[in-house]
């Protein structure tokens, strides 16, 4: 191991050593003999470059077929729902653009889908794996097993967090009852 990942976060600006000691690496800048920290993150020490640099907080990732990612419903059609994505699962780590992809129907469930609109609904959190990336950069997602789906639903009459009882999603509030596509992994119970 070369590279040491030190435990110690550098803030913008930071002083985090010197051309003495090191060179400049990603995520920093030089001045007058000094190394600064350009952004938010981890230091990383590479004693063989020589090289320090700072590793962002929240380096977005490229996805591929089999990353599970977060997002949030957007558009619901006929036959595709549209998902603004927010996070790659399991590593608190952006997506790099782009940041919208779509799940076609036949990617809904292993279950007949009728319609759309009983399985997702706007503002709806989805967990959701990429299925496939076509040419153009756009992207494919499925929620077709079953820890994949809705895992956060709000109210479609007060907008509150439905909460799950046994295979529906109840609101507290207004005591209003709603389907989904719901994921086992559902956060409100
Ligand atoms: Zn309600």
């Amino acid at each position: 191991m070369d590279k040491k990942l030190k435990k110690k976060v550098a803030l913008p600006g930071q002083l985090i050593s010197t051309e003495e000691e090191f060179m400049p690496g990603k995520n920093t800048f030089e001045d007058n003999g000094e190394i600064f920290s350009g952004s938010t993150g981890l230091i990383e020490e590479d004693f063989k470059t020589k090289e320090i640099s700072v590793k962002p907080a929240s380096e977005p990732v490229k996805l591929r077929p089999g990353s599970i990612i977060f997002g949030k419903v957007d558009v619901v059609k006929d036959n595709s729902v549209l998902i603004e994505m927010r996070n790659v699962y399991g590593m608190d780590k952006k997506v790099i653009a782009p940041s919208f992809a779509v799940i076609p129907v036949r990617n809904v469930s292993r279950d007949y889908v009728e319609r759309l609109h009983d399985f997702f609904k706007v503002g709806d959190i989805v967990k959701a794996g990429v299925s496939k990336i076509l040419p153009g950069n756009n992207i494919d997602l499925e929620t077709n097993s079953p820890e994949l789906g809705v895992v956060k639903a709000f109210c479609s009459r007060c907008r509150k967090p439905l909460h799950l009882f046994g295979s529906s999603l109840k609101c507290l509030s207004c005591g209003n009852t709603e389907g989904r596509k719901i994921s086992k992994n559902y956060l409100l119970n």
